[in-house]
Order: C-alpha cells, then structure tokens, then sequence
C-alpha cells in the first residue's frame, strides 16, 4: 500500500502545483473513516481507495480526482457525511464522490432491482463528469485485482459479469485500452476457468517451444527498418487469453489453427515514419489480406489512431503489427486521460485535441465555463456527444448514434424487429417514427407480423443497419412490383394473340428470348426491355401483322376494400363504388338501396343522380384507411419505353397496379385504363402531376364516374 507521503509525492512528480495539503488531508480523513474495517483478502479497507487513487497517478489525474479516489468509499461504508466531505475538501471533491457512491449504489442492487430507472441514472450520473468515470473505472480494476478473495462464487461471477458488459465497454468507449484489457482478462478467467486455463497453458508450451520468439522477432523487426533509416522501438506480446478466446468462438477454430496469437508494436517518431514502416515492413512480408487498418487517416470515433496490419511472418505464422507514433501510443494505453496530462504539461496540447473533437470542446468548456451548472451541463453532454443511450422495457441498454429514431432502435435490437415496427412509445408515449431519441429514453416498439419497412423510412434514419434494412426491402419490392406488372402486360398481350396459347408455349418463347424464367421475362416487360411484338413473335412466330382478332379482355382482380369510413352503423356491408373509384380523401356520399349493403361514392359521381331511389348517407372517412383504388386513363405515344417511363413513376410512388388494360391503340397512341392502389387524394394527385411531367405521356386524367 502506497504511504502518505508517496503517495503526494508521485502526484507532485507530475503536477508540482498540485495541493498538497488536499491530498494529506483526504488522506488521513479516510484513513479516520475506515478505521478498522477489513477487506475480504484481510488488509485493511483503507488499502483499497489508496490503491484506486494510485493506479490513477499512474494515468496522471489532478489533485481533485486523486482526493476523490481516497474518498471514494466514505460516504457508503463509513459515518462521514457528504456535507462534512464538502466542508473539508470543497464542492468539486463532494460532488464527485457523491457520483462515485451513486454508482457503487446501483452495483449493490440485484439483477432485478437494476431496472432501466436505475441504469438510466447510472449514466447520467457517470455523464456528469468524466473524472467521476476515471475514479469508477479505477475502482472497478483493483476489486477485479482482488476479485480472488471474494468467498462466494455467484459473487464473484456476478461482478466479472458486470466487468465484461458494462466497465470493460466504458473503458473502450473513452480509449483507456489498458484499463479495458486488464479488465477483461480478469473478468474471463473468473467467468470461463476452463478455457482461460487451457489458453494459457497452450501459450506456455508455445513460449516453451519458441524459445525468445517475441525478442527475436522484435528485432527482426526492428534492424529491417533500421536499414531503411526508421527509428523505431518494436514490442512484442502475446495476445491476450480473452482476445484469443473470442478469435476462437468467432472463427470456431481451435487455438492450433489461430496463426495470429502474437502482436507487435512498432512505435516511430512521427506520421510519415509510420508509412515507411508500413511499406518496408510490407515489402519485407506479405501482407494478410483484409487485415490491413488505417486508423491514421481515419481515426476510431474515440480518438484512437494506429495502422495495423497482418503479415505472414513464416509460412505458419502470421504476425499482427500496429504502427504508431509516441503520442498515438500514450493516448491509446490511457485514453481521455493522457489528454488531461497532454492538456496541462502544455506542450502539444493543439494537436492532441485536434484528434478528439468533442473532447476539445469539452476542455475548453472546463476552462470557460462561468458556473458549476454550466459545466456539468455541457460536460454531461460532451461525454457521450455523438451518442444516445436508450433502454428497452426490459431495461436492456441500447447505444445509438445521436439523431437515432424509434426505427434505428428497433433494427439495432434485431432486424426483425425493425422490419415489423407500426409505431412506438418513448417514455410511454406513442410518438411519430421520426422522433429522435434522447438520452435515457425507454422505447417500446410496437409491431405487427403483417408489417414491412415503409420506404419513407430511409428519409429519416441514421444508422446503417437501419438504412440497409430497408433498401433490401424496397430492391426485393419493386422486384416483386415489377413481375406482378409485367405479368399484367404479359396477359394483355396474350389477349391479342389470333389463336390460344399451346401448354408448352411459354416455355418455348423463353428460350427463344433466351431468358433463364418466367420472373425474368415479367421483369423485362415491365421494364420494356422487351416490348409487345418481339413476345408476341415468341409466343407465337408469325402471329404480328395479322389481325388482332376478337379481343377477349382479361378479367378484373377482385377489390380489396379494407376502408374505415365513419357515420356507418356498425356491421353494414359496405363496398367502394367501381364507378367512380373513391380513394382516401375524396369527399364521399354512401348510397343504401333495399336490401342491400352500401354502396360508397364519390361527391360527383355521375351515377348518383340515377339512383333517385336510394337513400343517400352522409359519410367520411375514417383513420385507418391505408389505400384506395382509382382508375387512371393514361395515353402515352407510341415509342419506346413509354410506358416504361410511367411505370418507374408508380414504382417511385409506391403505388400499386391493380389492373392494367390496353384500351385504344392507334399509330400515334396507347390508350389505358389502369386501377391503381393509392393511399390516399393526394398521394394520386401528386402521381398524376408527375405523370404529367413524364416524357412520353400525353394525357393523364382520373376517371370517377
Ligand atoms: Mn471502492
């Protein structure tokens, strides 16, 4: 256990205008505090938030964090107060040991206890100031260095549980790599002792058969670029037992066909170094393909960079090898913190926080800020900038990019989800799908088999799974639209045909367009990629330029009439008109006559004049209504790809073609009457304005009655 006065000492190496009398204060207040209090391995408590505040001299933390790691304990396990911390080591100190025992509370609950409410302030808490996560983390890693001593196994499991899913992801998150993989490789020898035991013995055997393998590689390594005139230092180590755990499982190989259990480091003095190295060492051995990362150019989003790469080393052994310069390597061993100590030596401090955006803000924001309140509030939201965090009703933690909507986090819990997502609640509330979630939002998605991912969809949202999602959808939907149309154009031109089609027809007319399947021939009608004669010729050689003989028109697919109208007395058959075609919007008249259902038309359908007899209903719609059908008559000229033309406008709109008919056709034009399936007035309006606008189309005009 580090003495007082080391203690003090080590932070004053590195900090000389650091407090002082701060540290020995907090020092033997704590000390006072737990007085004789044992720890589970028998020490005394007092070592463990000395040990805390030691590992954090090691990341070079200020006077005020160092005092709230001795503190860290006090308030929850001790009789000191927070007014009395407050009193004696001012507000910052009381403010950040009072984060500290709010999450140490939130540890202490059970699984189930631990709800969304409470992890929901665990992060708010830990968002207030990124020291207060510092001092956790820090905490974290000394009772997983002393997890050993705990009697219970559930215990034990319990907090390398929480390790792994909880504090070994924040350490990531802020870049704190070190902190990340001792926390890691503790929490898996507690929670996998078999697998951790049987790795490590393997790398032993390796190490045994090896001899000095990573120090004579190393300097392989190293007199390779020397020769080139590279300064570099050049590490070696094995990977990690959890990190070749986790190769194994993803892989499912065993550990004698992993090739990469060894890493290198080759640490240069600036950028341009960093790129010879790499040609050099690329030049030297061939490079593993798909393994090579540029997180220089591109750096992670917590700030990492480094090239790494993979090479074969020796037929049977690749190597891993990370590139980097001296700053690069500080900030990915400590993370935020080495900014903290980049910031405050001075030196280099510009390009430090050129690399970390929203930690720059967040530093000059400590510097400016006019109030505490001011700077917990920004610092609060500069932690986690670029980031939401929302729960599901179970209390699951999903983390999204910022501007994520109730569509994103259906997708990123699982992409059934997302693709059966109606409509959602956010904090009980049922919301647009475009809201976008904030922190510590719990978000119900409600779904329905029935449902697909609506293309509008793409218009609002953020995350890439989402985005994927929903573009497959709409590539396998406008396919689908595309066979159902074509099939349409295909039964038309049929109709026109002198004579029947023979059985085997068809089959034979796909060969001669040498196309694989009927999907495709469909496809290809409604694109136009094939047009009327050339399938007729298929169909039936000789068959254009006679006589179109008797046309018999296909039959009509039956309507759906799935429509909510209101002013209806419940249970009454109703059924849209197919005069005048009614869509959604349109305003609306129903016509009773006896002993039948009734009938709904439009306002200024023809036909209502005529039915003198009926007894006339006021009606409206209703809410639910997803569609309607009306009947179009579009005229386009005769050449090619006209119709083509229209058809993408109904793609794009996403309107369906219910019924398509070739009713005119002369030497200037086509003639059709098509039913089309629209949500609603304006949804057919804005189709025929852009119908209208189409090369190709000479008149559009909706038919009602
Ligand atoms: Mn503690």
């Amino acid at each position: 256990m580090l003495r007082q006065y080391e203690l003090v000492e080590r932070v004053k190496s590195y900090d000389p205008d650091a407090d002082e009398a701060l540290l020995n204060r907090a020092y033997v207040f704590s000390m006072k505090a737990h007085g004789s209090q044992l720890r589970a391995s028998g020490d005394p408590y007092f070592s463990h938030p000395i040990e805390v505040a030691g590992i954090l001299t090691d990341l070079h933390l200020d006077d005020e964090t160092i005092a709230t790691a001795i503190l860290h304990d006090t308030i929850e396990d001790t009789l000191a107060t927070p007014e009395e911390i407050e009193r004696m080591f001012g507000p910052n100190v009381a403010r950040m040991v009072d984060g500290v025992t709010k999450l140490s509370k939130i540890e202490a609950q059970t699984e189930n206890e631990r709800a969304a409410e409470n992890l929901r302030k665990f992060l708010l808490a830990m968002s207030d100031d990124i020291r207060v996560l510092l001092v956790k983390l820090a905490d974290r890693l000394h009772n997983m260095r002393t997890l050993k001593f705990i009697a219970s196994p559930e215990k034990r499991r319990r907090i390398a549980r929480e390790t792994m899913d909880i504090y070994a992801p924040l350490a990531e998150r802020i870049g704190m790599y070190e902190f990340m993989t001792e926390l890691q490789a503790l929490a898996f020898q507690e929670m996998e002792p078999e697998a951790w035991a049987s790795i490590t013995k393997r790398l032993e055997l390796m190490r045994a058969g090896g001899g000095d393998l990573l120090a004579r590689i190393s300097s392989g390594i190293r007199l390779l670029l020397g020769r080139d005139g590279i300064v570099a230092e050049v590490t070696g180590r094995e990977k990690q037992p959890y990190s070749i755990w986790r190769k194994m499982q993803e892989r499912h190989i065993p550990f004698e066909q992993l090739s990469d259990v060894i890493a290198f480091r080759v640490i240069v003095d600036d950028v341009a170094d960093c790129y010879r190295a790499l040609g050099v060492i690329h030049r030297r051995w061939p490079m593993v393909p798909g393994r090579f990362k540029d997180f220089i150019s591109t750096p992670k989003r917590n700030g990492y960079r480094s090239i790494h790469t993979t090479v074969m080393h020796t037929d049977r052994m690749r190597i891993e090898i990370q590139i980097r310069t001296r700053e690069m390597h500080d900030q990915a061993e400590r993370g935020l913190a080495a900014h903290w100590a980049y910031k405050r030596e001075g030196d280099g401090a510009e390009t430090q926080q050129a690399s970390y955006p929203w930690l720059k803000d967040l530093i000059e924001i400590l510097d400016h800020a006019a109030s505490p309140e001011e700077l917990l509030e920004h610092t609060r939201l500069a932690m986690f900038q670029g980031q939401v965090f929302a729960f599901t009703p179970k209390g699951e933690l999903i983390q999204l990019p910022r501007g994520s909507t109730p569509v994103d986090f259906a997708y990123a819990v699982h992409t059934d989800l997302g693709d059966q997502t109606v409509g959602a609640k956010v904090n009980g509330r049922v919301v647009p799908l475009r809201t976008q979630i904030q922190n510590g939002d719990q978000v119900q998605i409600l779904r329905s088999k029935a449902q697909h991912p609506d293309p509008a969809w793409e218009g609002f949202v953020v995350t890439g799974k989402a985005r994927a999602a929903i573009r497959r959808f709409v590539r396998h939907k406008e396919r689908d639209e595309q066979i159902e149309f074509g099939q349409k154009l295909y039964d038309e031109v049929v109709s026109r045909l002198p004579a029947p089609l023979g059985s085997n027809a068809l089959k034979e007319a796909l060969k001669r367009l040498m196309l694989p399947d009927e999907a495709s021939l469909m496809v290809a009608l409604a694109r136009q990629t094939i047009d009327d004669e050339a399938l007729m010729e298929a169909l039936m050689p000789g068959a254009v330029g006679k006589p179109e003989g008797d046309k018999r028109p296909p039959k009509r697919r039956q309507q759906r009439s799935a429509v909510s109208i209101k002013g209806l007395t419940p249970g009454v058959a109703v059924k849209l008109a197919q005069c005048c075609h009614p869509v959604p919007g349109d305003r609306i008249v129903g016509l009773r006559r006896p002993g039948e259902g009734i009938e709904v038309h439009t306002i200024h359908c023809r036909h209502l004049a005529e039915e003198a007899d009926a007894e006339w209903i006021d009606l409206s719609w209703g809410t639910k209504n997803d569609s309607g059908t009306a009947r179009l008559r579009l005229v386009v000229r005769d050449e090619p790809g006209a119709l083509a033309t229209a058809t993408t406008v109904f793609a794009r709109e996403h309107a369906n073609i219910v019924y398509l008919t070739l009713e005119h056709r002369d030497r200037s034009f086509h003639t059709y009457a098509i039913d089309l399936e629209v949500k609603d007035i304006q949804h057919l309006m804005k189709i025929i304005a852009a119908l209208r606008a189409t090369g190709g189309v000479s008149s559009v005009e909706r038919l009602s009655g």
